[in-house]
């Protein structure tokens, strides 16, 4: 039996023995910190899974990783699939900062931040865009003055999703105003729980409110919180973007498989009559469905450490948001007016959810960058045509 083998058989079975039936099928995933409880099984799982260093199983074991090599993380994953075990942990934390500091933090940054990512002990959020600076970032203009071992910073962030239950906000700020616009960036850790940051969530059409506004008042942010120069984090920033919208993290977040006739069975329930256009629609949603899911661990699989994505993985995001916005799309068409329930009596708690899915779906193609953003990326990094 090969080391691989090996390997399989020993998740398998401590997969078995360990995974809580509560974490099985689809449901919540613990985002680290303290702020939003977890139920017990989420809990027992997450505790599991960090003992092993499988929060984050490719990091290294030294920053509370496991080590494993990307034959072994795919073997994994495969094997949670099996079981349709979600993930012990999601967030901004393990999918995006996580990577950027292994890739850009020194030894001490490391050290004091990653395993407490690891170990979701932290939630993190993304200070990044702010009213007047969204898909041209770089026109951001929250400063940071760094006045002796810390930074003050004032200005406002927006759409800071998360924020009102983040310990810890990656930010980025203007730190000189007299170069262009790219030159004078940095990006900072800060915590939020502090006098000088106010956190005021937005309500959204579907009826949640899980992003917000953050108004920085001379809040604080120590100097050995900057991460890699001063004024060099543009080029850091652009990274941790590339680590929320490819490569690894989405591939993590696939863990529990979809029903692949759910579409099917949605048809069958609500639809009385044979409308082939419909039904058409379905099966070629479900073909680009698979074929996207398979691109995807192709190119996971292609790749070195599983840690640095391809500029082919730049199609990943926008793939995801439009097959996100499509399937909530057919779902709306095959249910009809009971689709369009929003609340009272008239419509069961299911057709009402629906409804609220469909609505924030809306959204997939602006976070993480717009799709008219992403398709400029792919045209001129990936396509190699004239920007
Ligand atoms: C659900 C959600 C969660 C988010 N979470 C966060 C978060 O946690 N942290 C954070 O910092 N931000 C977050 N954002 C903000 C998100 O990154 C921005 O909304 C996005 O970058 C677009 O910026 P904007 O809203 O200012 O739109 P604008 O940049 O004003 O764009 C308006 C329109 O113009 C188009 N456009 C702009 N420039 C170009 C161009 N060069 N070529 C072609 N078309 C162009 C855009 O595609 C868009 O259709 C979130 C957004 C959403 C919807």
């Amino acid at each position: 039996m090969t080391s691989l083998e090996e390997f399989r058989l020993a998740t398998r079975s401590w997969l078995k023995e360990n995974c809580p039936d509560g974490v099985r099928g689809p449901g919540p995933v613990a985002g680290g910190g303290s702020k939003v409880p977890i139920d017990a099984d989420s809990a027992l799982w997450l505790e599991r899974c960090t003992q092993r260093g499988w929060t984050v199983p490719i990091w290294p074991t030294d920053y509370g990783g496991a080590g494993l090599s990307m034959d072994k993380y795919l073997i994994l994953l495969d094997e949670m699939q099996r079981i349709k075990a979600r993930p012990p942990l999601a967030g901004q934390g393990v999918a995006m900062i996580g990577p950027t500091l292994l890739e850009y933090g020194s030894e001490e940054q490391k050290l004091r931040h990653l395993p407490k990512i690891a170990n979701g002990e932290v939630r993190w959020c993304q200070g990044y865009s702010e009213p007047g600076a969204g898909s041209d970032l770089a026109s951001l203009q929250t400063r940071a003055l760094l006045e002796g071992e810390q930074f003050v910073i004032s200005g406002q962030k927006i759409w800071t999703s998360g924020a009102q239950h983040a310990d810890w906000m990656f930010c980025l700020v203007r730190t000189d105003t007299k170069v262009p616009k790219h030159e004078g960036i940095s990006l900072l850790l800060l915590p939020m729980d502090q006098p000088g940051v106010t956190v005021r969530p937005i309500k959204l059409i579907s009826g949640d409110a899980f992003f917000c506004e953050t108004f920085f008042d001379d809040a604080i942010a120590r100097r050995e919180d900057l991460i890699g120069q001063l004024n060099r984090g543009w080029t850091i920033s652009k990274r941790l973007l590339q680590h929320e919208r490819s490569g690894i993290s989405i591939l993590a977040r696939g863990t529990t498989k979809p029903d692949p006739l759910a579409l099917q069975k949605l048809f069958k329930q609500f639809r009385h009559d044979t409308d082939h256009d419909l039904l058409d629609r379905i099966s070629r949603f479900e073909m680009r469905k698979r074929a996207f899911r398979l691109t995807q661990s192709r190119t996971i699989a292609e790749s070195d450490d599983g840690q640095t994505p391809g500029p082919q993985s730049s199609i990943f995001e926008p793939c995801a948001a439009n097959l996100e916005k499509e399937e909530a799309d057919i779902k709306a068409q095959t249910i009809g007016m009971n689709g369009l329930g929003w609340e009272g009596n008239g419509f069961a708690a299911s057709e009402i959810n629906m409804t609220r899915q469909w609505l924030s779906t809306k959204r997939r193609t602006i976070a993480r960058g717009t799709d008219e953003i992403q398709r400029n990326i792919i045209a001129k990094r990936v396509l190699g045509l004239p920007g």
